[in-house]
């Protein structure tokens, strides 16, 4: 299953809920380009590479999928692990971006297809304010994007409105119970 989303949705608040209180749901560990944050963990939150190490898995087809995200840095999915995953029956999550989506649609037309959207325009700029991780030039770069990103929901199998993170969690799990599912479970 593939969660795409606007910037600041709150899709990983979704996903870590999904971890906590879902470990038999495995979820992907994108690369990326770009530089850990406190706090965050090589290996656990992200895996980070160097541009050249970036290079050399794109260049061994070892991303499912990669995008340069905000014209920040280059996120992408390991392929290995998700083949891995699928084929032990194992449910897989990638949250990744709306680029990133499309790419894993094409190669992946299987894969369920699930919108995280915001209860509204303005909670979405809510939330962007007060995760307090970017400047203003970069929250207006990332409003830029999530209008486009919106616009996209109709491309996708099903929308979670996240107005509460438990309640999404929960409408996700059930997803892959349901047989709206078309990913083995
Ligand atoms: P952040 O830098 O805030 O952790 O993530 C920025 C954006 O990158 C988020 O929208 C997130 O969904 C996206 N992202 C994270 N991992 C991947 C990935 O593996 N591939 C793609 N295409 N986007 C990703």
């Amino acid at each position: 299953m593939v969660l795409a989303g606007p910037t600041a949705v709150g899709k990983g608040t979704v996903a870590a809920c999904v971890r906590r209180k879902h470990p038999e749901i495995w979820i992907s560990v994108s690369v990326t380009t770009r530089s850990p944050r406190p706090g965050e963990i090589d290996g656990v939150h992200y895996l980070f590479v160097t541009d050249e190490e970036f290079d050399a898995m794109v260049a061994a087809d070892g991303l499912l999928e990669w995008a340069v995200v905000h014209r920040a840095a280059r996120y992408g999915t390991p392929r290995a692990p998700v083949e891995e995953h699928l084929a032990a029956g194992q449910p897989a999550l990638l949250e990744i971006d709306l680029q990133g989506a499309r790419q894993v649609h094409a190669r992946m037309p299987d894969a369920l297809m699930c919108f995280l959207a915001p209860p509204s325009w303005e909670e979405l700029e809510r939330r962007l304010a007060g995760r307090g991780t970017e400047g203003p030039a970069e929250r207006e770069r990332r409003l830029a994007t999530a209008r486009v990103e919106l616009a996209a929901e109709d491309e996708f199998d099903v929308t979670i409105v996240n107005t509460d993170v438990e309640s999404a969690c929960e409408e996700l799990v059930d997803l892959f119970r349901s047989g709206t599912s078309r990913v083995h479970f």
